[in-house]
């Protein structure tokens, strides 16, 4: 097994990398030499706009320049690096099988797997995981993830089935502040190490960049806006048989009923949220009111509306009787009653004396 292992290990540059970061070095140079002597050419000229760019793009030129040689440095390093001989991974093999019990290796894979105990984390229990790692991965040392990590008794968080691990989803590991060390520790096939590393991340919670955070593993998604309520904050509409979270959910003012905001209106006019059963529309423009905004049956800015109209037919027909007949008020000083379709108004000598009765 080990001397399959280190085989498969036996560095292939498909990935091109060293030829293709010195590729990349060097074809920036000529446009490196051309920005310049332009760059030169602007202040000469005291082109002040024109030279403040040319400066912009030498810095772009020299930062993409920067990391062509970091990056070219790193290959070269790696690769001059003596990597494990057959008997090194013959004793890391042994290393890994003492820590979780067990290693196997997949030749038609070509992964090198072992599984870890189950894991517990602030009391909740997310069961065994399988570390695999991919050795041709390994080996061609691209950017490519050599790393599957899968759940075999999964626990899933409530949100979404493909998170089995604050730090898992859909088979990839989130390595946080690992990321460089083990990269670093596969680079130099140190198989023992790659397989610490990964055991740890899966061992420690870290609250800062969950998947699904802890809290919420067993919460459920709010249907409007997706936050994820845990079981205190997640409320249950009957009209719509959904779940949602405190800011999507509340209740009717008339009947006090608790619905999704979806399931409740608002009065347009005081704002407060009614449910269907509780809501009206005025009479005169259709809106829809809570029972305490309207006024026989109409919003207050119909009721002035009415209330308007109803004085201005009184005047007109004041008016109309004074012209029509000037002598009456003298002759008749007892009350007089005039009906409109909606309003009783009795005058008595010179005072008036409006009732609305509205129907
Ligand atoms: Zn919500
Ligand atoms: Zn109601
Ligand atoms: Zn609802
Ligand atoms: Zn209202
Ligand atoms: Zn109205």
């Amino acid at each position: 097994m080990a001397a399959d292992i280190h085989t498969q290990l036996q560095p292939i540059d498909h990935c091109g990398r060293p030829p293709d970061s010195l590729h990349l070095l060097i074809a920036e140079i000529p446009d490196l030499q051309r920005t310049c002597s332009q760059f030169r050419q602007c202040v000469g000229q005291q082109w002040h706009l024109a030279a403040d760019s040319k400066r912009h793009k030498l810095v772009r030129q020299l930062c993409r320049m920067d990391t062509a040689i970091s990056k070219l440095t790193s290959d070269l390093t790696s690769r001059s690096k003596r990597l494990p001989t057959a008997h090194d991974i013959l004793a890391d093999l042994r290393e890994i099988e003492e820590e979780f019990g067990e290693v196997r290796y997949d030749k038609r894979s070509k992964s090198l797997c072992t599984t870890t105990e189950p894991i517990t984390l602030e009391g909740l229990e997310f069961g065994r995981f399988t570390i695999c790692f991919n050795l041709s991965t390994i080996a061609s040392n691209c950017d490519e993830n050599p790393l599957n990590v899968i759940a075999l008794d999964p626990n899933p968080c409530a949100a979404d089935d493909a998170v089995v691990h604050p730090h898992v989803s859909a088979g990839h590991l989130c390595l946080g502040d690992a990321t460089a060390p083990l990269r670093k520790a596969t680079t130099e096939h140190r198989l023992a190490d790659a397989f610490q590393i990964v055991a740890a991340v899966l061992r420690t919670y870290s609250a800062d960049s969950p998947f699904c955070a802890i809290e919420n593993w067993n919460g459920r998604p709010c249907d409007d806006c997706g936050f994820i309520a845990n079981e205190d904050t997640s409320f249950y509409c009957e009209p719509c048989d959904k779940n949602f979270c405190e800011d999507c959910f509340s209740r009717c003012r008339d009947c006090g009923e608790s619905m999704c905001l979806s399931c409740l209106s608002s009065c347009e006019i005081c704002g407060d949220r009614i449910c269907e059963d509780c809501q009206s529309l005025c009479d005169g423009c259709g809106e829809v009111a809570c029972t305490g905004c309207l006024e026989n049956e109409l919003c207050p800015s119909c009721l002035e509306d009415r209330e308007n109209e109803e004085i201005e037919n009184d005047d007109e027909e004041i008016e109309q009787e004074s012209t029509e007949d000037p002598s009456d008020k003298s002759q008749e000083p007892t009350s007089r009653v005039f009906t409109t379709d909606s309003t009783v108004t009795s005058v008595q000598s010179d005072r008036l004396v409006e009732t609305s009765i509205h129907a």
